[in-house]
């Protein structure tokens, strides 16, 4: 696992051109004695593998239990001094090739099985490219992944210092992403006659401020919303004044109906405070993720399965919600299900977050995350595939 996890890290790919990343994944199934037949390409660049039992049938019904690891890499630069380091302009600097290895160990102990499961049941690995963006698991919707799919279970990895093993809960347990846009339009003009224009970066500075007010003063308290300002530019010369000043930024909530209603006061905001210094404002919203909202007995069971494996005091629900955002909501929308974190800090390396540029995954939980895997597909198909 550790020798697959370190090639994954040092040729990361992403954006829907994850090709040798695919190839790579569909090499090692094979290796595992995965028939060629049980894997399907999907959105390009991901993969679906589907693994059905050849047990006695135990039931009428078929059922079909879906579980995910996303394999993109962020377009960035590794500043880790590793023999693995990456080789790429991309960089596993969120852990999604430890994601990868997890799910394939769990898919070698799956097909070494097969006979100890019903030939009614099916184990759908959904191996999922572009989590970082633009977004891949639409495009696996679109292409079917679901189609059959009863439940499905993502987790993540969250290499930061909390007492326990795994953080699960009901509801909320991930920000939407949406990014907002705003086109300030002034009159421009001599940077000697202020008087004479209409000043689209004042008027964009003064936007910036009551934007940040939205939240104190518009938005209920009990309310977890972020709206982050991180880009401004407009004019290029000390004695012009623009025609128009850009801003944009990110919003973050937990709930699709406040998501609604922050932009409806965005959009006032914005547009009258440029009014009244003479411009105008066009804000333009681009929906990324929605939030990540986990099915009630789908956690309920993450928390009892985990908690049985592990120990109930290495389960919880601290630290959660967290303000990132993540695409597996979108299978949430179609499907129950659950997303939650496999805790990985390592007290080796305590300065170690996601997305920083010397991320690296704590190979010591691999094995952890791949017998959850299992535990999953032994609890909810009766079966057992481990020896304990
Ligand atoms: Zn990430
Ligand atoms: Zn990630």
């Amino acid at each position: 696992m550790i020798l697959y996890r370190q090639h994954f890290h040092k040729f990361p790919e992403g954006h829907l051109k994850e090709y040798k990343t695919q190839a790579k994944i569909r090499e090692i199934l094979l290796s595992i004695g995965c028939q060629n037949e049980w894997i399907n390409d999907c959105a390009g660049t991901g993969l679906v593998v589907n693994l059905r039992g050849q047990g006695e049938p135990d039931e009428d019904k078929q059922r079909i239990i879906a579980l995910r690891a996303d394999i993109d890499g962020l377009k960035m630069q590794e500043n880790n001094d590793l023999e693995y380091k990456s080789q790429t302009e991309y960089a596993h600097m969120c852990g999604h090739d430890g994601h990868i290895s997890m799910l394939l160990a769990a898919a070698s102990i799956f097909i070494q099985n097969l006979n100890k499961i019903s030939q009614n049941m099916m184990i759908r690995l959904l191996f999922q490219p572009a989590e970082e963006g633009p977004g891949g698991a639409l495009p696996m919707i679109n292409d079917g992944c679901l189609e059959g799919v009863d439940e499905i279970f993502g987790l993540h990895n969250r290499p930061i210092y909390l007492p326990g093993l795994i953080r699960v809960k009901s509801g909320a347990v991930m920000a939407s992403s949406t990014i907002v846009e705003i086109k300030v339009r002034g009159v421009s003009g001599h940077g000697s006659q202020p008087h004479m224009i209409q000043d689209a970066i004042s008027a964009s500075a003064a936007i910036l401020c009551q934007l940040h007010a939205i939240k104190s003063r518009l938005i209920e308290s009990k309310h977890n919303v972020v709206l982050s300002i991180t880009q401004f530019t407009g004019g290029f010369a000390d004695s012009v004044f623009p025609d128009s000043c850009y801003l944009q930024g990110t919003i973050r909530t937990f709930d699709s109906q406040i998501l609604k209603d922050l932009e409806d006061k965005i959009i006032k905001v914005a547009q009258t405070t440029a009014i009244s210094m003479g411009c105008t404002a066009e804000v333009k919203f681009v929906e990324r993720y929605p939030p990540l909202i986990n099915h009630p007995d789908q956690a309920k069971f993450i928390e009892n399965l985990t908690a049985n494996a592990f120990g109930a005091e290495f389960v919880g629900e601290q630290g959660l919600p967290v303000s990132g955002a993540e695409d597996f909501s979108f299978y949430l929308h179609h499907k129950p299900g659950c997303f939650f974190f496999l805790l990985t800090y390592d007290f080796n390396f305590p300065n170690r977050a996601l997305h920083q540029s010397n991320f690296d995954f704590n190979d010591n939980l691999l094995a952890t995350g791949a017998y959850i895997w299992v535990k999953i597909i032994e609890e909810k198909f009766n079966c057992k595939l481990l020896t304990e």
